[in-house]
């Protein structure tokens, strides 16, 4: 399901980091330390009234001439392209100052999307000076104080009347796929010739420059979609800016893929940013397949070199074993298709179920050849357990004392399990549960 993104923008000092925080809250954000910037940017995740979205911070919008300042502006209006809605902040207490009227004149061209953000609007209520901010011209305006959180309620409100409508869930069959990897390694030209050729650089129509654009294509009776295949089209000439977009991108892209298709460079090995998305795929339950590309570009590619390059990576990240590797160049062509018939079995893999009484005799097996720890007390034992979910697949062990169980024991028993089921490509979890004492 594509989330809808918020972008803060604003004069510097108006309040647009402490808006932010309010907003995000303690939730997880991506903080883009970037030295040419007067300050950090962010990156999180909220929600409200039952709808999640994304929320970007930017710089402070000023039309100084400065390499700093043109840095910044490129990085708002990026955030402003890529947004659904976005709150243009201003300072009540201040009244409307000569550089909201720049960013007022930033903004006019995407004004349907704007709420003027009327913040510091600490008297709410009494204190009405907010409407002072209708003369800047857009049609929406809230007053908040995103220090004492006064008026955040309705400024939500207001923000999830605009996000875009939730598509119908997207087709049962269909399979959600985030094309991730770091900057040029080949993940537009990947997707390209996934799609045949082309369709990526085509122009978007006006008013669908957003970033949740996705390409379906239909494979063996399943919709693939390729999820915000526009995200990897925008361009940058900022270094930094592009670094942090993917980012944005990749964790977006995260949270709603099925399967993630980590693009590698064979020139360059896998580093250690790739290592960390694989392992967030992996937190986030996607099905993961790693597609070396530029393949073209090695001389001695016989199967001894794929396997040592696979060797190399298994062994810095174990979890790896399990993950598929098809080696690739988006030049030639050389197994592009080979990325579909893996997304399909891991696809099947992941949503693959066992019968409980299947993993009752395999957790026996594993327990007889290998007891849990003990520790004093009562003995520790493993009773039983059945799967409780698929995609990702998801098993509940029953034990009496599941607080003494160490996570090593638990990485014995989820080998055990792969060896005999595969799940080849997914992830696969282990949950313990206590054993209800009867009364
Ligand atoms: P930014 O540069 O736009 O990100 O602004 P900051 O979030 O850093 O805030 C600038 C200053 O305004 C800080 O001193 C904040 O404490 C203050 N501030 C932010 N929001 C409010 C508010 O709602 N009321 C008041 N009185 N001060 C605020
Ligand atoms: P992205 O930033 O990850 O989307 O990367 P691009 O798809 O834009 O590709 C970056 C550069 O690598 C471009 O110059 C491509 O032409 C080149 N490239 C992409 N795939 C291959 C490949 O398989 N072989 C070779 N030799 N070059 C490639």
């Amino acid at each position: 399901m594509p989330l809808g993104t918020i972008a803060i923008v604003g004069r510097p000092n108006v309040g647009k980091s402490t808006l932010f925080n309010r907003i995000v809250g303690g939730q997880r954000a991506i903080v883009h330390d970037d030295p040419g910037v007067t300050r950090d940017r962010q990156f999180g995740r909220s929600d409200w009234a039952g709808r999640d979205f994304w929320v970007i911070d930017t710089g402070g919008w000023t039309i100084a001439e400065d390499a700093v300042s043109r840095g910044v502006r490129t990085q708002v209006e990026t955030a402003v392209e890529s947004a659904d809605v976005i709150l243009f902040v201003v300072d009540t207490q201040e009244g409307i100052h000569p550089g909201d009227a720049d960013v007022a004149e930033m903004l006019r061209p995407s004004s349907k999307r704007v709420i003027v953000t009327a913040n510091k609007a600490d008297d709410l209520a009494e204190d009405i000076s907010h409407v002072a901010f209708h003369e800047l011209g857009f049609e929406k305006l809230q007053p908040v104080s995103a220090a004492t959180g006064k008026g955040s309620g309705d400024l939500l409100d207001a923000v999830v009347s605009l996000l875009p409508e939730l598509s119908s869930k997207d087709q049962p069959d269909s399979i959600d796929i985030a094309v991730v990897g770091r900057p040029n390694v080949g993940k537009s030209s990947v997707v390209n010739r996934l799609l045949g050729e082309e369709r990526l650089i085509v122009a978007p129509e006006a008013g669908t420059t957003r970033d949740a654009i996705d390409s379906p294509i239909r494979y063996h009776d399943r919709t693939f979609n390729f999820i915000d295949t526009a995200g990897l089209r925008k361009r940058s000439k900022v270094a930094s800016d592009i670094e942090f977009y993917s980012r944005v991108r990749t964790e977006r892209a995260l949270h709603r893929a099925d399967v993630c298709v980590l693009i590698a460079d064979a020139t360059q090995g896998m580093e250690k940013q790739d290592l960390q998305v694989a392992e967030h795929a992996w937190e986030c339950g996607c099905g993961l397949i790693v597609g070396v590309n530029k393949w073209d570009l090695i001389r001695d590619k016989d199967s001894v070199a794929t396997a040592r390059f696979k060797k190399q990576i298994v062994e810095r990240v174990p979890f790896f074993e399990g993950v598929p590797f098809v080696f690739i160049s988006a030049l030639t062509g050389q197994r592009i298709r080979r990325i579909l018939d893996l997304i399909l079995s891991v696809t099947a893999e992941r949503e693959k179920r066992v019968a409980t009484r299947e993993v009752n005799r395999v957790l026996r097996e594993l327990v007889q050849k290998n007891q849990p720890p003990q520790k004093p007390g009562k003995s520790v034992n493993l009773l039983y357990g059945s799967q409780i979910a698929v995609a990702p697949p998801t098993f509940a062990l029953v034990s009496n004392r599941p607080d003494v169980i160490p996570e090593s024991y638990l990485r014995y028993l989820i080998r055990g399990f792969r060896r005999e089921w595969g799940f080849a490509g997914s992830p696969l979890r282990v949950r313990l549960q206590r054993k209800r004492s009867r009364r």
